[in-house]
């Protein structure tokens, strides 16, 4: 024998006896009943409110209480509880008035045969209702879900049903249309009225398009609304085949993307001035570097004429100062040939002519004429390795190798000394300059080589510069193959150095 079922029973009976006669009519029907017997109207409402019920029993009539009233009871308190007249004798009308106002059926005292196989049914169709209820509540939640999910994406859902054109729209797309939720009921020629008159034969051609050919659509077009207002949208269909693959049904979507337009479009506007902006600086930068350099080119010249006369006259009064100009003017000129590049590197390349030389003897010619001594340092080059075969501008080289010198003197510090280092490693050669000086905080180190970087401890009088040095210098060791890295400590001193690809002597 099967375990017995637990079932709460609320027993509405005035008679004890009865009562346990119906218990135990349960029993042998194979459940185990926990009940309550109630005779009055307010003992029923307290047992109703005070607990989960499965079942209801109740007798036809009683003193103070019948089962109509019970009913009625139970039905203002909203419940669904199978409810089960059992009585001892009980009219044909009365019955039928019961079972209308909702009891599940009514069973004779003298034929309580009936009572189990009817209470197994209804409490079976009860459990039935419950389930539909909650998939009933289920579907309103995700359907109130939806809407949310629509309403705040602006995204709208629609069907078309090809053979009569009526369409169903949901609630957003009426809105995204201009209108109120279900206002009216659409067809594909309401659609297309909403669609703006400049964009309908365009919208028109593609849904065909789309219909002959048998695939989705995906276009943006714009909405008139009646209140004059435009939108943009995206609109999208898929066509749905019956199974013997005759379109049937066009479904859809449609979103409002104005918003995300407007900002795109701002965007662009924004990258357009942008670039006209750039575009301008760069023209100014070649424009006035070019200007620049004709009069320097010449001042250059007379301060040269200059000095050569006051050399030869002894003017020793004159040749201080014309020394200072003639270095004044070299670092003008140095100046302009930088911005020059720079200007090169923003509009395309820095032209380079690529030929075989010998890494070492561009160092040496450079450290030669860096007149180091000359500014009271002292520099140690240290040659590791004898010929260092490249391919490239040895010019350019020459540039970044004296900037990097230029720089060692002008941010050495109270230790005058620079070193250089030439060697091979591997298939590269390398070169690297090294001095005591300032150094570069840590924090700063991933940036040197940028456009415009100046150390936060580079102090401003007398170290001027504009920090186009090392930006030229990367892109030139860069467009050679090679890299250039630093080693800095602040307060400590730096090592810049740069390494090429080697090359077989005889290779050109
Ligand atoms: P410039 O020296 O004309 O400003 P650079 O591009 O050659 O331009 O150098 C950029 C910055 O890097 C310098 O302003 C300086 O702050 C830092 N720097 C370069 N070389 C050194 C060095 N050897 N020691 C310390 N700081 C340096």
């Amino acid at each position: 024998m099967n375990e017995p079922l637990p079932l709460r029973v609320l027993i509405v009976e005035d008679s004890e006896p009865d009562t346990l006669l119906l218990v135990r009519e349960l029993q042998r029907g194979g459940y185990a009943p926990s009940y309550r017997r109630v005779d009055t109207p307010e003992a029923a409402s307290a047992a109703l409110d005070g607990q989960e019920w499965d079942l209801i029993l109740a007798d036809h009539s009683m003193p103070h209480f019948s089962a109509p009233a019970a009913l009625e009871l139970v039905r203002d308190k909203g419940l669904d509880v199978p409810f089960i007249i059992v009585s001892g004798k009980i009219g044909e009308e009365d019955a039928v008035a019961a079972m209308r106002a909702g009891a599940h059926d009514y069973i004779m005292k003298d034929n309580l045969a009936r009572l189990v196989a009817a209470i197994s049914r209804e409490l079976r169709e009860a459990e039935v209702r419950r389930e539909r209820r909650w998939a009933q509540e289920e579907l309103s939640r995700s359907e109130a879900s939806l809407a949310a999910a629509q309403r705040i994406a602006h995204l709208g859902n629609w069907e078309q049903d090809l053979a009569t054109g009526e369409e169903r729209w949901s609630d957003e797309v009426y809105r995204i249309y201009g209108y109120a939720p279900q206002q009216f009921r659409p067809t594909y020629e309401t659609f297309l009225n909403c669609v703006h008159p400049e964009d309908r034969e365009y919208v028109r051609r593609t849904v065909d398009e789309s219909l002959r050919n048998r695939i989705p659509y995906n276009i943006e077009h714009r909405v008139l609304r009646p209140d004059g207002a435009e939108r943009i949208v995206q609109g999208q269909g898929e066509l749905v085949l019956d199974d013997r693959n005759a379109p049937v049904r066009i479904v859809g979507t449609v979103q409002d993307i104005t918003e995300r337009k407007k900002a795109e479009q701002q965007r662009e506007e924004l990258l357009a001035e942008v670039e006209h902006a750039l575009e301008l600086r760069n023209q100014f930068l070649s424009l006035a570097s070019h200007e620049l350099k004709t009069p320097v080119t010449s001042i250059k010249g007379f301060a040269q004429i200059l000095y050569q006369r006051a050399t030869r006259q002894q003017s020793s009064d004159m040749l201080r100062p014309l020394q200072l100009m003639n270095r004044q003017v070299e670092r003008l000129e140095r100046l302009i040939a930088d911005l020059l590049d720079v200007s090169r590197m923003e509009t395309g390349q820095i032209p380079l002519e690529m030929l075989p030389f010998d890494l070492n003897s561009v160092v040496e010619e450079v450290i030669g004429e860096a007149a180091i001594a000359a500014r009271g340092l002292t520099l140690d080059y240290d040659k590791q390795s004898e010929l260092l075969w490249v391919r490239g501008d040895s010019e350019r080289i020459r540039q970044v190798l004296t900037n990097l010198l230029n720089n060692a003197v002008k941010y050495s510090g109270a230790r005058r000394e620079i070193t250089v280092v030439s060697r091979r490693e591997g298939d590269w050669g390398l070169v690297s300059v090294r001095d005591y000086g300032i150094g570069i905080p840590r924090e700063q180190q991933p940036e040197v080589f940028d456009l415009y970087f100046r150390g936060a401890n580079a102090p401003t009088d007398n170290y001027g510069g504009l920090g186009l040095g090392l930006y030229i210098s990367r892109n030139i060791i860069e467009r050679h193959g090679g890299s250039i890295w630093l080693e800095s400590e602040e307060g400590k001193g730096s090592t810049f150095s740069f390494a090429l690809p080697l090359i077989e002597p005889e290779s050109d």
